[in-house]
């Protein structure tokens, strides 16, 4: 797949944009002005695979919270402000790596340039990143109503109004509850500009639907090239959203991050226990880093030929299993020992 041609920024030493890897953003549910829970929820987010988290910085308190929890952040950090222009020079004069505005929620068109102003001066980016529920009145009138157009013109508009100031580095999002109107929103974006593009379904819902929304609306567009971070938005734990995120970038080949299991849906020929097992093995590559595809296959009569691009694969048998790599039967272990006669394989190429 062709990437479109984007400009790179840098988000601390995550590049974002260009040839740079595409990143995974997630967004901390703690208080940020509990410092202690932001920096556990951050440490569990980095293990998770994130690469940059956005803190909500809703009044003075968080602000000056951040010193201490960019301190000691495993992660760089995007500063999420609303409505108060002061807030986010403090973020900036804090020392985060970056900053979010919604241009919807900005009161202030002088504060938005000031904020432009330091933030050059401090050499961090702006993501300007509309919503579809919070589109200005003017913007809806203009258009006649919430659409897709709508929506990547109040992103460009306020990107127009930042680059007039001297200020260039900006990420566009354009995010909806509705995949289908995220998806052509960003068409739009990528059409008209070549700033990086950050993807989202927004208020996605719970992990079920909400991975299944992300994963079109993400998915279709990172599919035709379009794309450079993405952040999966769900009503649940953030490291749920890192690991849908990853998992995403992994279907498209788009990371060399983390290993893939292959597991057939098992039919009338499997003698195995093979659920149980796929689950197992599935928690066991949570903390395998490396791009192996791994397979947990229910037969060998047609196991090892479906799984064939699988760097190592189990398929199961009467009460044993085979083991193949690359499609090739490398040997046969007793059902109980299968899982940690995995392990072992997988070790051995993960070293
Ligand atoms: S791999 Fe074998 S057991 Fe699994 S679904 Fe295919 S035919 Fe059935």
């Amino acid at each position: 797949m062709n990437r479109r041609k984007t400009k790179t920024l840098y988000v601390g030493d995550v590049a974002v944009g260009g040839d740079a890897p595409i990143s995974v953003q997630s967004m901390n549910t703690t208080d940020t002005r509990d410092v202690a829970a932001t920096l556990l929820q951050l440490n569990q987010l980095k293990e998770a695979g994130c690469d940059i988290s956005r803190l909500a910085v809703p009044d003075q308190e968080a602000a000056d919270a951040l010193p201490a929890i960019l301190a000691a952040s495993p992660l760089p950090l995007v500063a999420d402000v609303h409505f108060d222009y002061r807030l986010a020079i403090s973020a900036v004069k804090a020392g985060v790596q970056a900053l979010r505005i919604n241009p919807g929620n900005w009161r202030s068109r002088d504060g938005i340039i000031e904020v432009a102003r330091l933030a050059k001066e401090r050499g961090i980016p702006i993501r300007v990143g509309v919503n579809s529920g919070s589109l200005s009145r003017s913007v809806i009138d203009r258009f006649g109503g919430v659409t897709p157009e709508a929506m990547a013109f109040s992103a460009l508009e306020s990107a127009a109004l930042l680059t007039e100031h001297g200020f260039t580095d900006i990420c566009l999002s354009v995010k909806a509850s509705d995949p289908l109107m995220m998806i052509e929103a960003n068409r739009h974006l990528a059409s008209q500009s070549d700033l990086p593009l950050h993807l989202g379904v927004t208020e996605a819902g719970t992990p079920y639907e909400g991975i299944i929304r992300s994963s079109v609306g993400i998915g279709a567009l990172l599919a035709s090239g379009i794309g450079d971070t993405i952040r999966v938005s769900l009503t649940a734990d953030p490291v749920q959203e890192v690991k849908a995120g990853r998992a995403i970038l992994k279907s498209l080949n788009l990371t060399n991050r983390g290993a893939i299991l292959i597991s057939c849906p098992t039919c009338g020929r499997t003698q195995v226990g093979l659920m149980a097992l796929a689950e197992r093995v599935e928690r066991y590559l949570e903390g395998v880093r490396r791009p192996l595809k791994v397979a947990v296959m229910g037969c060998a009569v047609n196991g090892p030929g479906e799984a064939r691009d699988a760097d190592i694969g189990v398929a199961g048998g009467d009460g044993e299993y085979l083991l193949f790599s690359k499609g090739a039967i490398i040997g046969k272990v007793a059902e109980t020992e299968v899982f940690e006669r995995l392990v072992e394989e997988i070790e051995r190429l993960n070293a």
